[in-house]
Protein backbone atom coordinates (compact mmCIF):
# COMPACT_ATOMS: atom_id res chain seq x y z
CA UNK A 1 0.00 0.00 0.00
CA UNK A 2 2.37 2.46 1.11
CA UNK A 3 4.61 1.60 -2.16
CA UNK A 4 1.59 1.79 -4.25
CA UNK A 5 0.38 5.26 -2.66
CA UNK A 6 3.57 6.65 -3.57
CA UNK A 7 3.40 5.27 -7.28
CA UNK A 8 2.40 8.04 -9.79
CA UNK A 9 -0.41 5.89 -10.95
CA UNK A 10 -3.78 7.58 -9.75
CA UNK A 11 -5.56 3.63 -10.14
CA UNK A 12 -3.72 2.24 -7.21
CA UNK A 13 -4.85 4.46 -4.70
CA UNK A 14 -7.76 3.14 -3.17
CA UNK A 15 -9.42 6.19 -1.65
CA UNK A 16 -9.98 6.80 -5.86
CA UNK A 17 -10.80 4.02 -6.47
CA UNK A 18 -13.72 3.52 -3.84
CA UNK A 19 -14.69 6.96 -5.21
CA UNK A 20 -15.15 6.45 -8.46
CA UNK A 21 -17.46 3.74 -7.04
CA UNK A 22 -19.50 6.14 -5.13
CA UNK A 23 -19.26 8.73 -7.68
CA UNK A 24 -21.08 6.23 -10.11
CA UNK A 25 -23.67 4.96 -8.29
CA UNK A 26 -25.11 8.02 -7.28
CA UNK A 27 -25.09 9.90 -10.13
CA UNK A 28 -27.28 6.92 -11.77
CA UNK A 29 -29.74 6.71 -8.40
CA UNK A 30 -29.49 11.13 -8.73
CA UNK A 31 -28.58 11.79 -5.00
CA UNK A 32 -28.45 15.19 -4.01
CA UNK A 33 -25.55 16.55 -4.57
CA UNK A 34 -24.51 18.01 -1.06
CA UNK A 35 -25.19 14.71 0.28
CA UNK A 36 -22.66 13.20 -1.90
CA UNK A 37 -19.98 15.76 -1.14
CA UNK A 38 -20.61 14.91 3.12
CA UNK A 39 -20.43 10.84 1.91
CA UNK A 40 -16.76 11.53 -0.14
CA UNK A 41 -15.49 12.94 3.15
CA UNK A 42 -14.90 11.30 6.63
CA UNK A 43 -16.81 13.00 9.40
CA UNK A 44 -13.75 12.94 11.47
CA UNK A 45 -9.81 12.01 11.67
CA UNK A 46 -8.22 11.28 15.08
CA UNK A 47 -4.75 11.12 14.45
CA UNK A 48 -2.83 9.72 17.87
CA UNK A 49 0.84 9.66 19.01
CA UNK A 50 0.93 6.19 20.72
CA UNK A 51 4.28 6.30 23.28
CA UNK A 52 5.38 2.64 24.15
CA UNK A 53 8.02 1.95 26.80
CA UNK A 54 10.01 -0.60 25.46
CA UNK A 55 11.17 -4.17 26.68
CA UNK A 56 15.06 -2.39 26.43
CA UNK A 57 13.43 0.33 28.66
CA UNK A 58 13.47 3.08 25.47
CA UNK A 59 10.33 4.72 24.83
CA UNK A 60 8.84 4.71 21.07
CA UNK A 61 6.35 6.58 19.14
CA UNK A 62 4.13 4.95 17.25
CA UNK A 63 1.51 6.80 14.92
CA UNK A 64 -1.96 5.81 15.28
CA UNK A 65 -5.74 7.08 13.85
CA UNK A 66 -9.07 6.35 13.84
CA UNK A 67 -11.47 7.62 10.78
CA UNK A 68 -14.89 7.95 11.60
CA UNK A 69 -16.57 8.33 7.98
CA UNK A 70 -20.04 8.18 8.50
CA UNK A 71 -22.59 8.10 11.78
CA UNK A 72 -26.14 8.27 9.76
CA UNK A 73 -27.09 4.32 10.50
CA UNK A 74 -26.06 4.20 13.91
CA UNK A 75 -22.63 4.17 15.71
CA UNK A 76 -19.35 3.36 13.49
CA UNK A 77 -17.76 0.02 13.54
CA UNK A 78 -14.55 -0.94 12.33
CA UNK A 79 -11.53 -2.98 12.47
CA UNK A 80 -8.25 -1.79 13.89
CA UNK A 81 -5.41 -2.62 11.82
CA UNK A 82 -1.35 -3.06 12.86
CA UNK A 83 0.90 -2.69 9.96
CA UNK A 84 3.91 -0.89 8.50
CA UNK A 85 1.62 0.60 5.77
CA UNK A 86 -0.87 1.89 8.18
CA UNK A 87 -1.67 5.22 6.51
CA UNK A 88 -3.94 8.51 7.05
CA UNK A 89 -5.45 7.74 3.32
CA UNK A 90 -5.51 3.70 4.00
CA UNK A 91 -7.16 3.98 6.77
CA UNK A 92 -9.70 6.61 5.26
CA UNK A 93 -11.13 4.56 2.48
CA UNK A 94 -11.25 1.58 4.75
CA UNK A 95 -13.79 3.54 7.08
CA UNK A 96 -16.10 4.73 4.09
CA UNK A 97 -15.56 0.76 2.87
CA UNK A 98 -17.12 -0.27 6.39
CA UNK A 99 -20.07 2.19 5.65
CA UNK A 100 -21.04 0.61 3.02
CA UNK A 101 -19.93 -2.59 4.24
CA UNK A 102 -22.70 -2.22 7.18
CA UNK A 103 -25.31 -0.72 5.16
CA UNK A 104 -25.00 -3.42 2.06
CA UNK A 105 -25.77 -5.86 4.62
CA UNK A 106 -28.06 -3.83 6.51
CA UNK A 107 -26.68 -3.28 9.90
CA UNK A 108 -27.89 -0.68 12.06
CA UNK A 109 -24.18 0.92 11.94
CA UNK A 110 -22.22 3.76 10.06
CA UNK A 111 -18.36 2.74 8.87
CA UNK A 112 -14.90 3.92 10.58
CA UNK A 113 -11.61 2.35 11.03
CA UNK A 114 -8.45 2.42 13.04
CA UNK A 115 -4.57 1.96 12.48
CA UNK A 116 -1.38 2.04 14.33
CA UNK A 117 1.72 2.22 11.95
CA UNK A 118 4.08 -0.68 13.41
CA UNK A 119 5.28 -4.00 12.59
CA UNK A 120 3.29 -6.19 15.09
CA UNK A 121 5.49 -9.53 14.71
CA UNK A 122 8.49 -7.36 16.03
CA UNK A 123 6.83 -6.63 19.51
CA UNK A 124 6.79 -8.31 22.55
CA UNK A 125 3.59 -9.38 23.90
CA UNK A 126 4.26 -7.12 26.73
CA UNK A 127 4.91 -4.10 24.25
CA UNK A 128 1.82 -5.00 22.33
CA UNK A 129 -0.29 -4.96 25.48
CA UNK A 130 1.20 -1.27 26.34
CA UNK A 131 0.61 -0.21 22.30
CA UNK A 132 -2.71 -1.48 22.47
CA UNK A 133 -3.86 -0.15 25.76
CA UNK A 134 -2.13 3.66 25.28
CA UNK A 135 -3.99 3.67 21.93
CA UNK A 136 -7.35 3.42 23.65
CA UNK A 137 -6.85 5.38 26.51
CA UNK A 138 -5.63 8.14 23.47
CA UNK A 139 -8.71 6.99 21.87
CA UNK A 140 -11.18 6.88 24.84
CA UNK A 141 -13.40 9.94 23.71
CA UNK A 142 -13.63 8.12 20.24
CA UNK A 143 -14.45 4.77 21.05
CA UNK A 144 -18.04 4.01 23.06
CA UNK A 145 -20.60 0.59 22.65
CA UNK A 146 -23.03 3.70 21.08
CA UNK A 147 -20.21 5.56 19.69
CA UNK A 148 -17.62 3.99 17.93
CA UNK A 149 -16.68 -0.01 18.07
CA UNK A 150 -13.64 -1.51 17.37
CA UNK A 151 -12.74 -5.07 16.00
CA UNK A 152 -9.67 -7.14 14.80
CA UNK A 153 -8.00 -6.35 11.14
CA UNK A 154 -5.08 -6.94 9.88
CA UNK A 155 -2.36 -7.38 13.07
CA UNK A 156 -4.96 -7.92 15.62
CA UNK A 157 -7.04 -10.26 17.16
CA UNK A 158 -8.58 -11.57 20.42
CA UNK A 159 -6.06 -10.41 22.48
CA UNK A 160 -5.88 -6.95 21.24
CA UNK A 161 -9.79 -6.70 21.84
CA UNK A 162 -9.62 -7.64 25.21
CA UNK A 163 -6.91 -5.40 26.25
CA UNK A 164 -9.26 -2.69 24.55
CA UNK A 165 -12.31 -3.72 26.58
CA UNK A 166 -10.12 -4.06 30.11
CA UNK A 167 -8.53 0.09 29.16
CA UNK A 168 -11.46 1.10 28.22
CA UNK A 169 -13.67 -0.37 31.11
CA UNK A 170 -11.07 0.79 33.77
CA UNK A 171 -11.07 4.17 32.30
CA UNK A 172 -15.30 4.72 32.35
CA UNK A 173 -15.31 3.08 35.38
CA UNK A 174 -17.47 -0.02 34.30
CA UNK A 175 -17.64 -3.12 32.77
CA UNK A 176 -18.55 -2.29 29.15
CA UNK A 177 -17.90 -5.45 26.77
CA UNK A 178 -20.10 -4.04 24.14
CA UNK A 179 -17.17 -1.42 23.31
CA UNK A 180 -15.57 -3.63 21.14
CA UNK A 181 -15.74 -6.95 19.16
CA UNK A 182 -13.62 -9.88 18.08
CA UNK A 183 -13.32 -10.60 21.80
CA UNK A 184 -12.04 -13.94 23.25
CA UNK A 185 -15.23 -16.16 24.11
CA UNK A 186 -14.75 -16.10 27.82
CA UNK A 187 -15.46 -11.94 27.65
CA UNK A 188 -18.42 -11.91 25.55
CA UNK A 189 -17.07 -12.64 22.65
CA UNK A 190 -19.57 -14.35 20.03
CA UNK A 191 -19.57 -18.09 18.90
CA UNK A 192 -18.50 -17.77 15.19
CA UNK A 193 -16.99 -14.50 15.05
CA UNK A 194 -13.50 -15.96 14.04
CA UNK A 195 -14.85 -17.99 10.99
CA UNK A 196 -17.43 -15.22 9.73
CA UNK A 197 -15.94 -13.40 7.42
CA UNK A 198 -14.60 -16.90 5.81
CA UNK A 199 -17.85 -18.09 5.89
CA UNK A 200 -19.58 -14.95 4.50
CA UNK A 201 -16.86 -15.09 1.22
CA UNK A 202 -18.02 -19.33 1.44
CA UNK A 203 -21.86 -18.04 1.10
CA UNK A 204 -21.19 -15.24 -1.57
CA UNK A 205 -19.34 -17.60 -3.53
CA UNK A 206 -22.06 -20.31 -3.50
CA UNK A 207 -24.94 -18.05 -4.14
CA UNK A 208 -22.79 -16.26 -7.13
CA UNK A 209 -22.37 -20.25 -8.58
CA UNK A 210 -26.64 -21.07 -8.00
CA UNK A 211 -27.00 -17.69 -9.98
CA UNK A 212 -24.31 -18.56 -12.85
CA UNK A 213 -25.48 -22.32 -12.81
CA UNK A 214 -22.34 -23.76 -11.90
CA UNK A 215 -22.45 -26.51 -9.21
CA UNK A 216 -19.44 -26.64 -6.74
CA UNK A 217 -18.17 -29.87 -7.30
CA UNK A 218 -17.73 -28.69 -11.40
CA UNK A 219 -15.62 -25.44 -9.68
CA UNK A 220 -11.84 -25.24 -9.36
CA UNK A 221 -10.84 -22.05 -6.63
CA UNK A 222 -7.36 -20.24 -6.65
CA UNK A 223 -7.61 -18.43 -3.01
CA UNK A 224 -4.41 -15.65 -2.46
CA UNK A 225 -3.79 -15.27 1.18
CA UNK A 226 -4.09 -17.92 3.84
CA UNK A 227 -4.89 -15.57 6.94
CA UNK A 228 -7.79 -15.85 8.61
CA UNK A 229 -10.33 -14.95 5.70
CA UNK A 230 -8.29 -17.01 3.00
CA UNK A 231 -7.86 -20.08 5.03
CA UNK A 232 -11.14 -20.41 6.44
CA UNK A 233 -12.90 -19.64 3.16
CA UNK A 234 -10.67 -22.30 1.53
CA UNK A 235 -11.58 -24.54 4.29
CA UNK A 236 -14.70 -24.22 3.97
CA UNK A 237 -15.46 -24.25 -0.12
CA UNK A 238 -13.24 -27.70 -0.09
CA UNK A 239 -16.23 -28.70 2.32
CA UNK A 240 -18.57 -27.86 -0.11
CA UNK A 241 -16.80 -29.54 -2.65
CA UNK A 242 -14.78 -27.21 -4.32
CA UNK A 243 -11.22 -28.07 -5.99
CA UNK A 244 -8.70 -25.68 -4.48
CA UNK A 245 -5.62 -25.85 -6.78
CA UNK A 246 -4.03 -22.95 -5.53
CA UNK A 247 -3.19 -21.06 -2.41
CA UNK A 248 -0.68 -18.24 -1.12
CA UNK A 249 0.71 -16.20 1.20
CA UNK A 250 4.12 -14.02 1.65
CA UNK A 251 6.09 -16.55 0.57
CA UNK A 252 4.74 -17.47 -2.77
CA UNK A 253 2.13 -19.09 -4.17
CA UNK A 254 1.69 -23.40 -4.34
CA UNK A 255 -0.37 -25.12 -6.69
CA UNK A 256 -1.80 -28.50 -7.57
CA UNK A 257 -4.09 -29.09 -10.64
CA UNK A 258 -5.53 -31.93 -8.32
CA UNK A 259 -6.52 -30.35 -5.70
CA UNK A 260 -4.77 -29.06 -2.62
CA UNK A 261 -5.04 -30.87 0.95
CA UNK A 262 -6.42 -27.76 2.71
CA UNK A 263 -6.90 -29.02 6.53
CA UNK A 264 -3.21 -29.83 5.35
CA UNK A 265 -1.99 -26.82 4.87
CA UNK A 266 -3.47 -25.22 7.51
CA UNK A 267 -1.88 -27.88 9.73
CA UNK A 268 1.22 -27.10 7.81
CA UNK A 269 0.94 -23.54 8.85
CA UNK A 270 -0.15 -23.76 12.62
CA UNK A 271 3.29 -25.82 12.85
CA UNK A 272 5.43 -23.28 11.05
CA UNK A 273 4.25 -20.51 12.75
CA UNK A 274 2.04 -18.96 10.29
CA UNK A 275 3.71 -18.87 6.94
CA UNK A 276 3.29 -21.85 4.01
CA UNK A 277 6.71 -21.73 3.23
CA UNK A 278 7.92 -25.72 2.73
CA UNK A 279 4.26 -26.77 1.77
CA UNK A 280 4.33 -30.19 -0.79
CA UNK A 281 3.22 -28.58 -3.71
CA UNK A 282 4.51 -27.03 -6.96
CA UNK A 283 5.82 -23.30 -5.96
CA UNK A 284 4.81 -20.25 -8.23
CA UNK A 285 4.43 -16.91 -7.69
CA UNK A 286 1.91 -14.92 -6.39
CA UNK A 287 1.50 -12.80 -9.78
CA UNK A 288 1.13 -16.28 -11.54
CA UNK A 289 -1.28 -17.55 -9.24
CA UNK A 290 -3.21 -14.78 -10.47
CA UNK A 291 -3.38 -15.25 -13.36
CA UNK A 292 -4.09 -19.39 -13.07
CA UNK A 293 -6.71 -20.49 -15.41
CA UNK A 294 -9.83 -21.55 -12.77
CA UNK A 295 -13.42 -21.15 -11.67
CA UNK A 296 -13.03 -18.90 -9.28
CA UNK A 297 -10.36 -16.80 -7.92
CA UNK A 298 -11.04 -15.06 -4.15
CA UNK A 299 -8.05 -12.26 -3.50
CA UNK A 300 -8.18 -12.39 0.21
CA UNK A 301 -4.54 -10.83 0.63
CA UNK A 302 -4.15 -6.88 0.10
CA UNK A 303 -5.41 -3.81 -1.87
CA UNK A 304 -4.57 -3.52 -5.26
CA UNK A 305 -3.61 -6.92 -6.32
CA UNK A 306 -5.29 -6.78 -9.46
CA UNK A 307 -4.07 -3.76 -11.62
CA UNK A 308 -3.93 -2.31 -14.92
CA UNK A 309 -1.13 -4.37 -15.31
CA UNK A 310 -2.42 -7.53 -14.95
CA UNK A 311 -6.49 -7.17 -15.29
CA UNK A 312 -6.18 -8.27 -19.31
CA UNK A 313 -3.90 -11.81 -17.94
CA UNK A 314 -7.06 -12.70 -15.17
CA UNK A 315 -9.13 -16.42 -16.36
CA UNK A 316 -10.82 -16.70 -13.57
CA UNK A 317 -15.28 -16.91 -14.40
CA UNK A 318 -15.93 -15.50 -10.96
CA UNK A 319 -13.76 -13.48 -8.85
CA UNK A 320 -14.92 -12.85 -4.73
CA UNK A 321 -13.14 -10.18 -2.78
CA UNK A 322 -11.70 -11.32 0.11
CA UNK A 323 -9.62 -8.44 1.34
CA UNK A 324 -10.43 -4.80 0.83
CA UNK A 325 -10.06 -3.25 -2.81
CA UNK A 326 -8.20 -6.41 -4.37
CA UNK A 327 -9.04 -4.83 -7.49
CA UNK A 328 -8.21 -1.53 -8.74
CA UNK A 329 -10.81 1.17 -10.84
CA UNK A 330 -8.74 0.74 -13.73
CA UNK A 331 -8.57 -2.84 -13.65
CA UNK A 332 -12.62 -3.70 -12.60
CA UNK A 333 -13.52 -1.63 -15.92
CA UNK A 334 -11.06 -4.19 -17.80
CA UNK A 335 -12.54 -7.47 -15.85
CA UNK A 336 -16.06 -6.05 -16.60
CA UNK A 337 -15.45 -6.44 -19.74
CA UNK A 338 -14.42 -9.60 -20.18
CA UNK A 339 -17.55 -10.20 -18.50
CA UNK A 340 -15.93 -11.46 -15.19
CA UNK A 341 -18.43 -11.75 -12.72
CA UNK A 342 -17.15 -9.44 -9.44
CA UNK A 343 -19.22 -10.23 -6.18
CA UNK A 344 -17.79 -7.01 -4.60
CA UNK A 345 -15.81 -6.80 -1.35
CA UNK A 346 -18.12 -4.39 0.57
CA UNK A 347 -20.84 -7.37 0.05
CA UNK A 348 -18.58 -10.54 0.07
CA UNK A 349 -16.05 -9.76 3.47
CA UNK A 350 -19.29 -8.48 5.13
CA UNK A 351 -19.64 -11.83 7.38
CA UNK A 352 -17.53 -10.85 9.89
CA UNK A 353 -19.14 -7.34 10.56
CA UNK A 354 -22.30 -8.90 10.06
CA UNK A 355 -21.58 -11.44 13.43
CA UNK A 356 -19.66 -8.45 14.91
CA UNK A 357 -23.14 -6.99 15.41
CA UNK A 358 -24.56 -10.09 16.91
CA UNK A 359 -21.82 -10.06 19.44
CA UNK A 360 -22.65 -6.50 20.09
CA UNK A 361 -26.62 -7.91 20.64
CA UNK A 362 -25.21 -10.47 22.69
CA UNK A 363 -23.06 -7.90 25.26
CA UNK A 364 -25.91 -5.67 25.21
CA UNK A 365 -28.58 -8.00 26.09
CA UNK A 366 -26.60 -10.12 28.27
CA UNK A 367 -27.21 -13.33 26.00
CA UNK A 368 -25.38 -15.69 24.78
CA UNK A 369 -26.47 -17.61 21.19
CA UNK A 370 -25.28 -20.93 19.60
CA UNK A 371 -22.86 -20.78 16.86
CA UNK A 372 -26.25 -22.55 14.78
CA UNK A 373 -27.80 -19.48 15.30
CA UNK A 374 -24.97 -17.08 14.79
CA UNK A 375 -24.25 -19.15 11.64
CA UNK A 376 -27.95 -19.50 9.74
CA UNK A 377 -28.60 -15.20 10.96
CA UNK A 378 -25.24 -14.39 8.96
CA UNK A 379 -25.90 -17.27 6.33
CA UNK A 380 -29.19 -15.59 5.75
CA UNK A 381 -28.00 -12.30 5.38
CA UNK A 382 -25.31 -12.69 3.54
CA UNK A 383 -27.62 -14.17 1.04
CA UNK A 384 -30.47 -11.79 0.66
CA UNK A 385 -27.78 -8.98 0.27
CA UNK A 386 -26.59 -11.27 -2.23
CA UNK A 387 -30.13 -11.58 -4.17
CA UNK A 388 -31.24 -7.93 -3.91
CA UNK A 389 -27.27 -6.88 -5.50
CA UNK A 390 -28.00 -9.11 -8.12
CA UNK A 391 -31.86 -7.73 -8.67
CA UNK A 392 -30.52 -4.31 -8.49
CA UNK A 393 -27.36 -5.10 -11.57
CA UNK A 394 -29.95 -6.04 -13.38
CA UNK A 395 -32.17 -3.47 -12.68
CA UNK A 396 -29.94 -0.70 -13.29
CA UNK A 397 -27.89 -2.50 -15.73
CA UNK A 398 -24.47 -2.28 -14.02
CA UNK A 399 -22.03 -4.63 -12.26
CA UNK A 400 -22.80 -5.99 -8.88
CA UNK A 401 -20.45 -3.75 -7.32
CA UNK A 402 -22.01 -0.24 -8.71
CA UNK A 403 -25.57 -2.67 -7.62
CA UNK A 404 -23.77 -2.70 -3.53
CA UNK A 405 -22.84 0.92 -3.82
CA UNK A 406 -26.42 1.83 -4.85
CA UNK A 407 -27.51 -0.28 -2.36
CA UNK A 408 -25.47 0.70 0.40
CA UNK A 409 -25.97 4.66 -1.13
CA UNK A 410 -29.69 4.79 -0.87
CA UNK A 411 -29.50 3.62 2.62
CA UNK A 412 -26.86 6.01 3.73
CA UNK A 413 -28.53 8.61 1.74
CA UNK A 414 -32.08 7.61 3.19
CA UNK A 415 -31.01 7.62 7.19
CA UNK A 416 -29.46 11.15 6.67
CA UNK A 417 -32.41 12.63 4.83
CA UNK A 418 -34.73 11.25 7.49
CA UNK A 419 -32.24 12.73 10.18
CA UNK A 420 -31.85 15.72 8.48
CA UNK A 421 -28.42 16.49 10.10
CA UNK A 422 -25.34 15.11 9.43
N1 LIG B 1 -12.01 -5.71 10.27
C1 LIG B 1 -13.15 -6.43 9.87
C2 LIG B 1 -13.64 -5.90 8.56
O1 LIG B 1 -13.07 -5.00 8.03
C3 LIG B 1 -14.21 -6.47 10.94
C4 LIG B 1 -14.94 -5.23 11.22
C5 LIG B 1 -15.88 -5.39 12.40
O2 LIG B 1 -16.18 -6.53 12.75
O3 LIG B 1 -16.28 -4.38 12.93
O4 LIG B 1 -14.57 -6.44 7.99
Amino acid sequence: MAKQKTSSNEDNNPVESMMSYLIEAAQLIKIDKHILEVLKYPKKIVSVSVPVKMDNDTVQIFPGYRVIHNTSLGPSKGGIRYSMDVNEDEVRALAAWMTWNCAVVGLPYGGGKGGIKCDPTKLSKGELERLTRNYTALMSDVFGPDKDIPAPDMGTGQQEMAWIMDEYSRIVGKHSPAVVTGKPIPLGGSLGRVEATGRGIMVATLGALESLSILPADCTCVVQGFGNVGSISAKLLADQGVKIIAISDVTGGYYNPNGIDIDAAIQHKNKNGGLLKGFAAEKISNAQLLELKTTILIPAAMENQITLNNASKIKAKLIVEGANGPITAGADKILNKKGIIIVPDILANAGGVTVSYYEWVQNKAGEYWTEERVNQQADDTIRRALKTIFYTAQRYKVSLRIAAYIVSINKVTEAFELRGSC
